[in-house]
């Protein structure tokens, strides 16, 4: 703590994973005299830098910009760039520190970092995103590369701000390298399905839980927090499995259709439009928005908070629990807050961590690495099935793990050893670096 001060959510994503460490640790002493913890809570390295840029009217704008280099362990850093405003260090940490078990279960090669920048481009013009990427990565393309650093997207970064970061890592660096950043555009180097990835992996591991208790997902009423790249395609495989989907919010409030979400609509307003959601409502009278209380008080069999973190609290756990929730999985990073987390467990309720449950994003993204790097394309369908067995494989890890070490159904044991043993080996093999 004193290390690092003004850091909290980096100090509670490590507290958590300590905390469920600690039978592990006490099985392996090996890791404790290698001073591996140690290590593993001590990023590789940070670079925070300036982005000075220009805006449409001509003000000059100064920003700051991150990239948390934590984990090298099991191949390049990986992990994505965040642009919101109010970016801090501590949550850059947090991001990354997950990303270290995230990518460590997914078995495909790769380390852990993050990045972003206090920047918010809601209300930009695409000139002024495309000024401030080109700023944002004339500093940071000294840092990437295919085998050093691989940024994706994550809040406020799509496909649009990746083709100007791309273009301008090009520009720079004179090299048509597609495996420097994933999440491109299909057609220049980007993967089928990475756009639905996270969304759809996270329903995939849902399923699974749920299976482990022998029920389905179809005939399931099911609530998301966000409207953005997770939830909408969440959203996408839940209905395509038969769950009927009734709400899910935005930075400005919720809507509930008890007519069951109408996906077309919303993939018009936020993804086309940009809007808001209180234009859903007013286009389907089964539809209402609301500011008042939170998405997670509408009754639901399956909750998968998708927007932000710690936006789940104990008290919506509480009403949660109340009306009957059967699992819930975390579409987003860390969206629940640890008395969130006591509360769902204490009741039996099935509960998936992010680092397993959204681990389907950063997977596609490997994916992605994986076709620039032989330059294949692969199907739409070819690419799915992979990301559905990796997810199938992640709760396998998980289930394994927590079973181990004595506590069956325990999906955050099971993820953080599952996730640890496999870093841990790697970082013993290497010696001490
Ligand atoms: P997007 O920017 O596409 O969407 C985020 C959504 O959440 C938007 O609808 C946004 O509202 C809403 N939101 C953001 N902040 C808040 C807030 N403070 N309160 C209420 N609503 C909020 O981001 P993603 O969907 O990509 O990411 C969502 C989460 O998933 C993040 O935690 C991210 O780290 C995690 N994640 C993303 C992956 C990916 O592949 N994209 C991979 C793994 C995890 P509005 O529309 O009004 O802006």
């Amino acid at each position: 703590l004193r290390r690092n001060p003004g850091e909290g959510e980096f100090h509670q994503a490590v507290r958590e994973v300590l905390h469920s460490l600690a039978p592990v640790l006490e099985k392996r002493p090996e890791y404790a005299e290698a001073k591996l913890i140690e290590r593993l809570v001590e990023p590789e390295r940070q670079v925070l830098f300036r982005v000075p840029w220009t805006d449409d009217t001509g003000e000059v704008h100064v920003n700051r910009g991150f990239r948390v280099e934590f984990s090298s362990a099991l191949g390049p850093y990986k992990g994505g760039l965040r642009f919101v405003p109010r970016l801090e260090l501590g949550t850059v940490k947090f991001l990354a520190f997950e990303q270290i078990f995230k990518n460590a279960l997914t078995g495909l090669g790769i380390g852990a970092g993050k990045g972003g920048a206090d920047f918010d481009p809601k209300g930009r013009s695409d000139a002024e995103v495309m000024r401030f990427c080109q700023s944002f990565m004339t500093e940071l393309h000294r840092h990437l590369g295919e085998h050093t650093d691989v940024p994706a997207g994550d809040i406020g970064v799509g496909g649009r701000e990746i083709g100007y970061l791309f273009g301008q890592y090009k520009r720079l660096t004179n090299r048509y390298e597609a495996g420097a950043l994933t999440g491109k555009g299909i057609g220049w180097g980007g993967s089928q399905a990475r756009t639905e990835a996270t969304g759809y992996g996270t329903v995939h591991f849902v399923r699974e839980m749920l299976a482990t208790r022998g029920e389905e997902l179809a005939g399931r009423r099911v609530v998301l927090s966000g409207a953005g790249n997770v939830s909408l395609f969440a959203i996408e495989k839940a209905q395509a499995l038969g769950a009927r989907v009734v709400a899910c919010s935005d930075s400005s409030g919720y809507v509930v259709d008890e007519a069951g979400l109408d996906l077309d609509l919303l993939k018009e307003i936020k993804l086309a439009r940009r809007g808001r959601l209180d234009t859903y409502a007013e286009a389907r009278s089964s539809a209402r928005f609301s500011t008042r209380g939170s998405v997670f008080d509408v009754p639901c069999d399956l909750a998968l908070p998708s927007a932000t973190q710690n936006e789940l609290t104990e008290q919506h756990a509480v009403t949660l629990v109340k009306n009957g929730v059967k699992a819930v999985a975390e579409g987003a990073n860390m969206p629940c807050t640890p008395d969130a987390v006591g509360v769902l467990r204490e009741a039996g309720v099935l509960y998936g961590p992010g680092k397993a449950a959204n681990a389907g994003g950063v997977a596609t993204s490997a994916l992605e690495m994986r076709q620039n790097a032989t330059r294949e394309t692969w199907t739409f369908e070819e690419t799915e099935t992979r990301l559905a067995a990796v997810m199938r494989d992640i709760h396998t890890q998980c289930v394994a793990a927590a079973e181990e070490f004595g506590a069956p159904d325990d999906y955050v044991l099971g993820a953080n050893a599952a996730g640890f043993l496999r870093v841990a080996e790697a970082m013993r093999a290497q010696g001490v670096v």
